[in-house]
């Protein structure tokens, strides 16, 4: 029983220390630059003392949000390990700190969100049912959206994304509506906004049937936009020419629908006039920054999403790496703007994506052959395009097997195995997915797949990268948070999403304790991630 007592003594006294130091302290992974000895904060002073030293949090003047839709902790992984074994390195954002977070994503009635539900927790940090932009069912707005506060303090607000700008998660930070699916009326909405700079796809909102877009009410939104001051371009060139100082408010749409996969916009000469994300990023930051009251801007790796709906893993990994690339950008402008606040997040995971199974290999029982089950993602490293691109293609111009196995096998830069071939010419490319097996486990299937091909060859690309799938669309699993900045502390432990929320605006208005060591004049003590709450 002493025995007991006495470690039960040293744990609390080890644990009142510790806290004692942070509740005071300021702390990060290193501890080289450091102005006052450690000693200085000891945990012998009293709290009134300690706290007094950091009594200053700094404010995020700017608040820059990573939105990768779909993107679970498994998605990150994936492309991290992609990059890794096909560049020969790591992935920069899921390294860019110590202040990470899992968050719950349930939305309102349902433990499995959407896109829309997902992003009004994150912009509006309450939870409303699946497909509702910024109002709960009885159509009452208990809460403003981020952006709208950011805009009546006189900072800007900036949307990029690489789906329609009318999609869920972008039409979250503007628009407030029933159904996500109203597009036509969410581009009005946008243009009552009126957002600094808003970079994506999806002209076919924006420009009246007669124009070869689907608005019925014969409005060119394009024309509007011109009219309240925007400057409004279409393509990459006219992107990367726009001058910041003479532009106040920018409008960029370049694509019908959504943008391409990064993967097509790189090697299929047709999208090579989009821009990729890190340019919208860059081009959408040199005109926020002009504001000096600051700004707020989304940046969403919407492709990515798509990507693992289709188990499209080529696609899905570049769409990572693109987005990754896109927080490069925004690191880099915060090394010069300091006061700038970065989240990296997602609003759910997508597929129910596993990477390798088991922990040894096997005998494989047929071929007396040790397969393993190790994650193998390298496998996809010369597929040059996304496979809905290359099925389209195969059905568009009526190839023949052997036509269509040629060019897979072009795009794919590997050979079809014979058990590959048959997968594929199980049933017609262009048929619906109407196999029993195959029904049973995904019983949506044919809501992200658009036919018999795209399911054979994603299945083909993830046998051979050895990664496996629960579902088509999308799980309650929880996805991680990382943060970089002042407040980023706040983003630490585990919490929900609506809670990102509250946290950004506390960190813009530096209502929290300064346990970072970005505006630190005390010492930098390393410590576990415990403490960051208050
Ligand atoms: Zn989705």
């Amino acid at each position: 029983m002493k025995n007991t007592h006495t470690k039960v003594a040293i744990g609390l006294i080890i644990i009142a220390v510790t806290l004692s130091v942070f509740t005071a302290g300021c702390f990060e992974s290193s501890s080289t630059t450091s102005k006052i000895g450690v000693n200085e904060i000891s945990p012998t002073k009293t709290n009134t003392q300690l706290e007094s030293v950091n009594a200053k949090a700094p404010k995020a003047k700017n608040v820059i949000i990573f939105i990768g839709d779909g993107m679970g902790i498994n998605q990150e992984y994936l492309a991290n390990r992609y990059s890794e074994e096909v560049y020969g390195k790591n992935l920069t954002f899921p390294y860019m700190t110590n202040n990470i977070g899992l968050i719950t994503t349930s939305s309102l009635g349902n433990d499995v969100t959407d896109s829309a539900a997902a992003a009004v927790a994150l912009f509006s940090g309450y939870k409303t049912k699946n497909r509702m932009l910024n109002m709960l069912p009885n159509g009452t707005i208990p809460k403003k959206i981020i952006s709208e506060i950011f805009k009546e303090e006189g900072k800007s607000v900036g949307i990029v994304t690489t789906t329609r700008i009318t999609h869920a998660t972008p039409a979250a930070m503007y628009a407030h509506i029933r159904d996500r699916g109203e597009e036509d009326i969410i581009a009005l909405q946008m243009l009552k906004f009126e957002p600094t700079v808003a970079l994506g796809g999806g002209a076919e909102y924006f420009l009246p049937e007669n124009e070869g877009g689907k608005r019925k009410d014969g409005i060119n939104l394009f024309e509007e936009f011109k009219k309240k001051g925007y400057v409004v371009v279409r393509n990459r060139e006219e992107l990367l020419k726009v001058d910041p100082s003479k532009t106040d408010k920018l409008l960029g749409i370049f694509s019908y629908s959504h943008m391409a996969y990064e993967i097509d916009r790189e090697n299929i000469p047709e999208y090579q006039n989009q821009p990729s994300l890190a340019e919208m990023t860059e081009k959408a930051l040199e005109i926020l920054s002009k504001n000096p009251k600051g700004f707020i801007l989304m940046v969403e790796g919407g492709r990515i999403d798509h990507g693992y709906h289709t188990h499209d893993i080529k696609a899905a990994v570049v769409d990572v790496k693109a987005f990754d690339d896109a927080i490069k950008v925004a690191l880099e402008f915060q090394k010069k703007h300091p006061d700038t606040l970065i989240i990296v997040t997602a609003d759910h995971e997508t597929g129910g994506l596993s990477i390798g199974r088991g922990t040894c290999s096997y005998a494989d029982s047929s071929s007396g052959n040790v397969k393993s089950y190790k994650e193998n993602v390298k496998a996809v490293k010369n597929i040059k395009c996304s496979v809905k691109y290359l099925v389209n293609k195969i059905i568009e111009e009526n190839l023949s097997k052997e036509e269509a196995v040629k060019l897979i096998e072009k795009m794919w830069g590997t050979k079809l195995t014979d058990d590959e071939k048959q997968l594929l010419f199980k049933y017609p490319l262009d048929s619906k997915i109407t196999d029993k097996t195959i029904l049973d486990y995904y019983p949506r299937v044919n809501e992200y797949l658009s036919n018999w091909g795209e399911y054979a060859l994603t299945k083909i690309e993830s046998d051979r990268a050895r990664v496996y799938w629960t579902a088509y669309g999308h799980t309650q699993n929880p996805v991680a948070v990382w943060a970089k900045g002042p407040g980023d502390v706040l983003f630490r432990g585990y919490y929900d999403n609506t809670d990102i929320y509250t946290k950004i605006l506390e960190a813009s208005k530096g209502e929290y304790h300064n346990t970072s060591c970005t505006e630190c004049t005390g010492t930098c003590i390393t410590a576990p991630v415990a403490a960051a709450t208050h």
